[in-house]
């Protein structure tokens, strides 16, 4: 169909419809012919076909008549007369991003997407970001969200260009017309077929004319059945295979329903019971199925084509937005009155998954963009909200797929909100709704009981305690006299749920038995933390008009008073006391039943206080009679308090748990505010209302201490004693709380932030606290904010935190004043942690234990009358006894608590004495507590005062002697306040006589100062003990290596001489002029027997600790693929150094006998432990250190370094006869001669016939120069060296172990390298001196190495040995042929180096006799190696390094000029060499490329010979030039390295005609192949961005490479080469080793060498990864402004990169700890499931 032709049609028809009046019939008519020959035609969906054919036969005609043009021109138009949208609106997809602002948000449901939010003021504010649920949209631009900076950069045109309603008319009259008609009829037609319920047939006017027998048996997701259990009944029923029943249960469970076969009505039916029965026979309920005609099927899809394509269309002008928004608010049909918009809404529960996403997010980009239309919209909403919401508890589907989940979008801006409840009543909506709901708990006393509710509705029902708490969150600032009406009603009605709860759920005390079945008792509390903010908020809005305020507490109060389930059961009595009369009726919470909620008596509670706060109080006689009873109010509150304490005391434990919870909860921070708390401002009220005699006579009744107090009983029963003492202590602290706790707006003159300020100096009195501690011990508003950080910096001070831990807030110290041991927010541990830390302080600073009550503020007029309590008879005589019992020693009748807070009210209402004193005249002052406590029972020489003095003798009470003392002094100043005289011994300081605390505090300075001053002494000490041993330590070898200590006494006398020693001191550790090997005596001891031995040859053997790894930290090409290390031979390692084998040491040392009963004992039991694997992996012989825990997978034997010395004179003379060609030349012959001695000629093949041995009498002349018989080690040992090779082939190279394989050897070797280079590499990046500043373990585990790797080729034949040197050896020499030998630029010198230094004592080997080198031989052979290969190394940098010249400068001293010497000799080699680089330039690269190298060597020579390095490698001060120096003196080289190609002139054209003139070189030089360049390029984790917005930003914009569906994905960060790959996610897996691992492990496996370091960016986490089935998360390197980490974005606030804590993980992947970290990690965790790794 050629392009023209289509378009001619969708002209034409766009005209035939033009000219008829009415659209309608002609559109569906033509629909009807057209879908059902798109649409589902086969099995399967074919989309892009489909596409295809709607766009051209479809919606082309559609958009030609809408346009009445060419769309794409009619398009253009409309853009340019419009302006943008106003409004962001993204739809949050799940796991996405968002961003709150703190500062600026309404609220914290008003959120901004990434892009809004990065081009928004708020990025500098205080922001919060979170993971979306998905289903929200973006707030950006709407006015009403948010206080400033409502608009990103990109809406705030959109802003401006359209204000309110000047948009109404943007479209043309005719444009405007067609678009109703076009959308009136495409609407109905859409709303219908996703509503349609009919399978077989379609509305009459969409039949088509020819019918088909082709049907869909369709499945639809459900929340019973698993993914295996849909896969299972598919294959079973379909007849499909595994991977088309993934398919189908995938796409069923993301869209919610699918077609899973297509045919005729018979096999659709057949398949259909199949599949119910297959289903129904696994899990009881079969899956939902259903049958549906194809043709209805293909209405439904193109309707949700429409669907997409509405979206599209209405974003492109705001005209079509309006005409769509009014189509979507017209009637649905002549018969059905709802709007469109309301027939999906009601439909909304019945629809599947996907359609309802596309219904949703249609809804949101047109009905909720427009203010008008919203507000149209709302009231549709909230007049079916009550349908809406049963819809939805009683669906299955999540709340975020749910239309409920609009309400957020809608209640929370305020005018709607407003709007909403004046014209909607919705408050009495919602809480209808949620009557309702709940009315199934209703028991017959109209109580709810929530005994076998069901948990999953239930947390369905909160959703709509969320809505109201939604509506509620705005107060309104104008009230009219409507909002008024409806909101008391709102109140009515929320009133009416509250009195379900007043006194539900009652518990009675159990007696004898334990209570069989735990009560149920967490969905009440459920209800209670739900209703926590609601009911503040309800506070607030009354609080805010008199009116509404008063008119509130006198609905409240009629409520609380129809409440009559807790009445009493018994009639009032009188009972007597101290003169004193009560009548009351009797109630004993430990024998009748009580109730924990009481939400309508703390309510009343919380009002009344506004009512004093706003002073409203003055008119409330008008609404109710004040002259109510105080008592009663009290009475329910009181109950409460009094079942905690006596639960306290343990007389409830045979109830169980379950009270035990409701309890904690009751007080707890969750819900104390409107539990607790009200309940004791509801005491306090009582108290200020009612005579303060009486208030205690309740009080002691209640607490059921009357009798006891009254003297009336004795008793022998020890528990019940124990039992009124515990209850005297909770009663007393009851008094302490009730005149105490003032700091409520209200009750007394204090704000909100004193409160808070008051919370945190009482949290911080505990001990320092980091800043999410606070934020979680402190009460959250309904914003969820605490007020914390406005008032953190006046009452602590910061301190930063380190590498790890977090930030900790210390408080200040002028607020410890502020402290009360006794606040009434700490539980039973914090307050004796606070009281211990503050007591703590208080004799440290003044010697002084006492801890007074601070100073409260006074309470405001209303409730005064409280502090009458302090000096009522009935206080001061419960007050007497307490301390008479104390005093007269009944050691049963009393308990310290007690007796502390006795103490405490006394100075409480000294205090308060003395406070009324000083600001009234003597005469004013009615408060006589002083007075009444030395007068009353003063006649029995009992008064409170006289008792007071005689506790002070008391031994018992030692530890408040202080607190007596102050109590004393304080009588005596409010004694002399009394007598108005300044008082004689002490004027008015505060709490103390002033003498004493000057003495006091004089004290405290001179014991403070020495205390200081032996700190001091200690420090110093420690320091000089310090200096002496690393005096010894760094002079040690002064003492030792003088010849006397070195005793042994070698055979040559010569030593002796002068010469001979100044040689032996010599630091030079290569070649004949060799110093003298440091080998002291080493005696280890056993960390496991603790048993000390000394390392000998022939001794058993000590082993250390080790952990061989693959390693790709030096690595050049990170990724590169590897070589197949079955076959590989490692003979050279290549320079790039991609994949190394690192061996590293703990530094613990054992017995091997030790550690291998260890090993086998760790191995036996973890065997039986469940998931211990998870921590060390025992296949692989993996154990953990037994002193330090490190992971170790075998043990390194230590062998004794031997002590020799050189015959310096048999060594000059060697040295002058063995010259470097000879030496070569002896060399060859060795090895020709070797290889025709053991192979025959098969062996000499790989040896050119045109070497030039002169002499085959060579062949031995090599022993010449000295041998010796190699050392023999004990058996041990040997098994040891074994044990540890083996390790290092079998990890190193990934294969299984095998002892004799021919390469073991060579992992030796070169784990000694790679390790080596690895610590050099390390050593350079931290800027430490080469020597001496290793940790111990890492100089152990080094040295121990280096000698297993030189000791360990006795344990192999030498013949193999022997071989590989050959093959090491042919790198270097010319003339060896060697096939695949490869040119001097494919290998890493310093591994070739230790390779030969290592293999070549094997050359020594004779048939009959074991010999190896003496060591004046070893010594040529090592100084002639190290000179070869050093000279390679020089030609290898000079090729390498292709960077331009540097700047100008001359060939100026010999070492330029040898240097370009050397360089011309190269160009004359080499093809593609420049000509035109100078000799200085060379030089200086040379020198700078080399260095690495020369380290490592110098390194590699100390360990193997033992000499000591000059100490300029040891200190940080020498300069680069002098380090070099050093280098070249220890390792006998000339400090100029171009001198070496002049000493030997006459061997260097050959070797540079080999090492220049390999063809691989000039290709190189081409470029041709890729080079390593010198030094090489040192490792370092990816740069971070600062802000951690920016990598979630990245983050947002990452997409999978593999998949394109929208699905959540796990962007996760690869720290070592910045790759972003998709983790945890099916669509990213590969396949490993036959195995299927997730993105990251299979990234790890090449990129780190299976050891990877990723940043799951969503997550904020880091994941250490080491071999495929071990990982652990690690804190990430980023901070809060409060130095804290914050894992999975919990609390959200700002993150910042610490560059320390970076570092650390830097340090972390150097220094291979990454799998030691892991093992210490999941030892910690002891995770109880297997997670599992590979899959991420
Ligand atoms: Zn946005
Ligand atoms: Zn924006
Ligand atoms: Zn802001
Ligand atoms: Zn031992
Ligand atoms: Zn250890
Ligand atoms: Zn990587
Ligand atoms: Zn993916």
């Amino acid at each position: 169909m050629a392009e023209g032709e289509k378009t001619l049609n969708a002209k034409e028809l766009s005209m035939k419809w033009k000219e008829l009046s009415d659209l309608g019939p002609e559109l569906l008519r033509y629909l009807a012919e057209q879908v059902p020959k798109i649409y589902c035609l086969g099995p399967e969906p074919q989309l892009t076909q489909e596409e295809e054919q709607a766009g051209a036969l479809l919606l082309q005609p559609l958009e030609w008549y809408l346009f009445g043009e060419d769309p794409g021109t009619g398009l253009e138009k409309l853009q340019q007369s419009s302006t943008s949208s106003q409004l962001c609106g993204r739809v949050f997809k799940e796991g996405e991003t968002t961003y709150s602002c703190r500062d600026c948000a309404i609220d914290p449901t008003c959120v901004l997407c990434m892009d809004c939010f990065q081009n928004s003021v708020h990025r500098n504010h205080r922001y919060k970001m979170h993971s979306s649920s998905g289903g929200g949209f973006c707030d950006c631009g709407d006015l009403e969200a948010w206080k400033t900076g409502p608009s990103c950069t990109t809406h705030e045109q959109g802003a401006a260009g359209d204000m309110e309603t000047g948009a109404e008319c943007v479209l043309e009259a005719g444009l405007r017309e067609r678009a109703q008609k076009l959308f009136r009829v495409l609407l109905r037609y859409t709303v219908d077929m996703l509503v349609w319920e009919e399978r077989f047939e379609l509305p009459s006017e969409l039949q088509p004319s020819a019918n088909e027998d082709a049907y869909y048996c369709v499945l639809y997701n459900d929340e019973h059945h698993s993914y295996d259990h849909v896969i299972y009944t598919l294959q079973r029923s379909v007849h499909c295979n595994q991977r088309e029943a993934h398919t189908h249960t995938a796409l069923i469970d993301k869209e919610g329903r699918r077609a899973v076969k297509r045919g005729p009505l018979q096999a659709c039916r057949e398949a259909k019971e199949l599949i119910r029965s297959n289903s129904e026979h696994i899990s009881l309920q079969p899956l939902r199925v259903e049958i549906l005609h194809s043709h209805v099927m293909a209405h439904q899809s193109f309707a949700l084509r429409l669907g997409n394509w509405f979206q599209q269309i209405i974003n492109y002008s705001v005209g079509f937005r309006q005409v769509f928004c009014q189509v979507m608010l017209e009637p649905r049909s002549l018969v059905d009155s709802h709007s469109l918009v309301g027939s999906l809404m009601l439909y909304d529960a019945k629809l599947y998954k996907g359609a309802r996403k596309i219904v949703h997010e249609l809804i949101v980009c047109s009905l909720l963009m427009e203010t008008e239309y919203k507000r149209l919209f709302a009231i549709e909403f909230a007049k079916h909200y009550k349908q809406l919401q049963i819809d939805f508890i009683n669906d299955d589907h999540e709340h975020s797929i749910s239309i409920t989940a609009l309400s957020v979008q809608i209640f929370t801006v305020p005018t709607l909100a407003r709007q909403l409840i004046e014209e909607g009543n919705v408050l009495k909506v919602i809480i209808d709704t949620l009557m309702e709901m709940l009315s199934e708990h209703l028991d017959n006393n109209n109580r709810f009981h929530f005994q076998g509710y069901n948990s999953d509705k239930f947390f369905r029902i909160q959703v709509v305690f969320h809505d109201l708490k939604y509506i509620l969150i705005s107060k309104p600032a104008v009230w009219t006299r409507k909002l008024r009406q409806q909101f008391l009603e709102g109140l009515q009605m929320f009133l009416r749920m509250l009195s379900c709860m007043q006194g539900m759920e009652e518990v009675k005390r159990q007696f004898g038995q334990h209570i069989e079945v735990e009560p149920e008792w967490e969905a009440g509390f459920s209800i209670q933390i739900q209703l926590r903010h609601i009911l503040s908020m309800f506070q607030d809005w009354c609080s805010a008009d008199e009116e509404v305020l008063l008119q509130a507490f006198k609905e409240s109060h009629a409520a609380l008073r129809q409440c009559t389930n807790q009445t009493f059961h018994s009639e009032a009595t009188d009972s007597y006391m101290c003169k004193h009369i009560l009548h009351s009726r009797p109630y004993k919470v430990s024998q009748e039943p009580v109730s924990i909620h009481l939400p309508i008596s703390r309510l009343l509670a919380g009002l009344y206080v506004h009512l004093c706060r706003t002073g409203a109080i003055e008119r409330l006689r008008e609404y109710i009679d004040t002259s109510c009873d105080f008592s009663l109010l009290m009475e329910y509150p009181l109950r409460c308090v009094v079942l905690a304490a006596q639960v306290s005391a343990e007389m409830w434990r045979r109830n169980g748990l379950s009270l035990v919870s409701q309890v904690y909860y009751y007080q707890d921070v969750k819900c104390r505010d409107e539990m607790f708390d009200k309940d004791v401002i509801m005491l306090q009220i009582a108290a200020s209302k009612l005579d303060p005699n009486s208030f205690l006579m309740i009080i002691l009744q209640r607490f059921e201490l009357f009798d006891v107090f009254n003297g009336n009983i004795t008793c022998k029963d020890q528990d019940l004693v124990k039992q009124w003492n515990r209850l005297t202590e909770e009663m007393l602290h009851l008094l302490i709380i009730v005149t105490g706790e003032r700091y409520i707006p209200g009750i007394s003159h204090v704000l909100k932030e004193d409160m808070t300020m008051r919370e945190v100096i009482h949290l911080l009195c505990i001990e320092p606290m980091a800043h999410s501690s606070l934020v979680k011990a402190l009460p959250e508003n309904e914003n969820n904010e605490t007020g914390l950080e406005n008032v953190i910096h006046k009452v602590a001070t910061f301190k930063k935190p380190g590498v790890s831990g977090h930030g900790l807030y210390e408080v200040k110290k002028e607020c410890l004043k502020e402290f009360n041991p006794f606040f009434y927010h700490y539980s039973k541990s914090q307050h004796s942690k606070a009281e211990d830390a503050q007591k703590k302080r208080r004799n440290q600073e003044i010697n002084d234990k006492a801890l007074p009550p601070p100073v409260p503020p006074a309470f405001s007029p209303d409730f005064a009358k409280i502090v009458q309590l302090l000096c009522c008879d009935i206080f001061v005589y419960v007050l007497r006894t307490v301390l008479q019992r104390a005093v007269e020693d009944r050691a049963t009748l009393w308990n310290e608590a007690m007796i502390q807070r006795a103490l405490h009210l006394i100075a409480q209402a000294l205090i308060e004495e003395k406070q009324q004193l000083e600001t009234c005249s003597e005469e004013e002052v009615a408060f006589d507590f002083s007075l009444k406590a030395k007068k009353n029972g003063s006649e029995h020489g009992k008064s409170l005062l006289h008792l007071l003095g005689r506790l002070k003798g008391l031994p018992p009470l030692e530890a408040q002697k202080d607190m007596i003392k102050w109590n004393l002094q304080m009588f005596e100043i409010v004694k002399c306040l009394r007598e108005k005289s300044s008082p004689s011994s002490s004027t008015s300081v505060d709490h103390a006589k002033p003498e004493e605390s000057v003495q006091d505090k004089e004290k405290a300075e001179r014991k403070r100062k020495a205390e200081a001053a032996k700190l001091h002494r200690q420090k110093i000490m420690a320091q000089m003990s310090a200096m002496q041993k690393n005096f010894i330590e760094t002079h040690k070898m002064l003492y030792e290596s003088t010849p006397e200590s070195t005793g042994q006494g070698g055979p040559s006398e010569t030593l002796e001489s002068s010469s001979a020693m100044i040689l032996g001191e010599s630091r030079v550790a290569v070649g004949p002029k060799r110093g003298v090997t440091l080998a002291e005596r080493e005696v280890l001891t056993c960390i496991l027997c603790q048993e000390e031995q000394e390392v000998q040859a022939r001794g058993p053997a000590m082993v250390l600790t080790a952990c061989v790894q693959r390693s790709a930290v030096l690595t050049q090409c990170r990724g590169k693929a590897l070589p197949n290390t079955e076959t590989f031979v490692p003979l050279y390692m290549s320079p790039d150094l991609a994949v190394g084998t690192h061996t590293g040491s703990c530094g613990h040392v054992m017995h091997a006998l030790c550690w291998q009963k260890y090993f086998e004992a760790v191995q036996n039991t973890t065997r039986n432990r469940l998931h211990a694997e998870l921590i060390f992996d025992l296949e692989n012989a993996e154990y953990l250190c037994p002193l330090c825990k490190s992971l170790c997978n075998t043990v390194i034997p230590i062998i004794p370094l031997e002590t020799l010395k050189l015959n310096y004179e048999n060594a000059e003379l060697v040295g002058q006869l063995l010259t470097l060609p000879r030496w070569i030349q002896i060399i060859l012959a060795r090895i020709k001669g070797l290889g025709s001695a053991t192979q025959g000629d098969e062996k000499s093949s790989d040896i050119d016939s045109s070497f030039s041995v002169e002499n085959p009498a060579d062949f031995r002349s090599i022993l010449s120069f000295g041998v010796q018989a190699p050392t023999r080690y004990s058996d041990s040992i040997n098994e040891m060296l074994v044990v540890c090779a083996t390790t290092v082939y079998r990890v190193g190279l990934k294969v299984a172990p095998n002892e004799i394989d021919p390469r073991v050897p060579l992992m030796t070797w070169n784990t000694c390298a790679f390790t080596i280079q690895a610590i050099d590499n390390m050593l350079e990046e931290e800027g430490k001196p080469l020597f001496g500043s290793l940790q111990n373990r890492q100089h152990a585990g080094l040295k121990a190495l280096v000698q297993f790797a030189a000791a360990q080729r006795l344990k192999s034949p030498q013949a193999v040995i022997q071989k590989h040197f050959t093959g090491l050896f042919a790198a270097l020499i010319p003339n060896m042929k060697i096939e695949g030998t490869p040119c001097i630029l494919d290998v890493d010198l310093f591994h070739l180096l230790v390779g030969l230094v290592l293999a070549i004592p094997a050359l020594y080997q004779e048939e009959a006799v074991d010999l190896q080198p003496s060591p004046v031989s070893s010594s040529c052979n090592h100084l002639y190696i190290l000179h070869l290969i050093t000279m390679a190394h020089v030609v290898q940098i000079v090729l390498s390094s292709d960077d331009p010249p540097g700047m100008m400068g001359e060939d100026a001293g010999e070492e330029d000029q040898a240097a370009s010497e050397l360089y011309q000799a190269m160009i004359r080699c080499t093809e593609g060499l420049r000509g035109d680089l100078p000799g200085w330039c060379v030089a200086e690269r040379v020198n700078k490329g080399v260095l690495p190298f020369l380290r490592c060597t110098a390194l590699f020579f100390s360990c193997l010979t033992g000499v000591a390095p000059p100490e300029e490698l040891s200190s940080t001060a020498v300069s680069p030039e002098g380090q070099m120096e050093a280098l070249c003196s220890y390792l006998a080289l000339p400090r100029n390295l171009f001198q070496l190609f002049q000493d030997y002139k006459e061997t260097v054209p050959p070797l540079l005609q080999r090492w220049c003139g390999d063809p691989a070189v000039s290709q190189a030089l081409k470029q041709e192949a890729s080079v390593i360049q010198y030094p090489r390029k040192r490792n370092r984790l990816i740069e971070l961005p600062e802000d951690y917005s920016c990598l979630l930003n990245q983050a947002c914009h990452f997409r999978c490479p593999k998949s394109s569906d929208e699905d959540k994905k796990h962007p996760t960060l690869c720290l070592f080469c910045g790759a972003m790959l998709c983790s945890q996610s099916p669509c990213c897996q590969e396949e490993v080793d036959g195995e299927e691992v997730g993105a990251c492990t299979a990234h790890a496996a090449t990129c780190g060498a299976g050891v990877g370091m990723f940043l799951r960016i969503r997550e904020c986490e880091v994941v250490l990864m080491a071999s495929k089935t071990r990982g652990s998360t690690y804190p990430a390197p980023y901070l809060d402004d409060y130095g804290e980490t914050d894992p999975q974005l919990g609390r959200g606030n700002p993150l910042h990169l610490s560059p320390e804590r970076y570092k650390k993980l830097h340090q972390l992947w150097q220094q291979h700890c990454i799998m030691e970290e892991i093992a210490r990690s999941l030892e910690v965790v002891s995770v109880m499931f297997a997670f599992e790794w590979q899959m991420l």
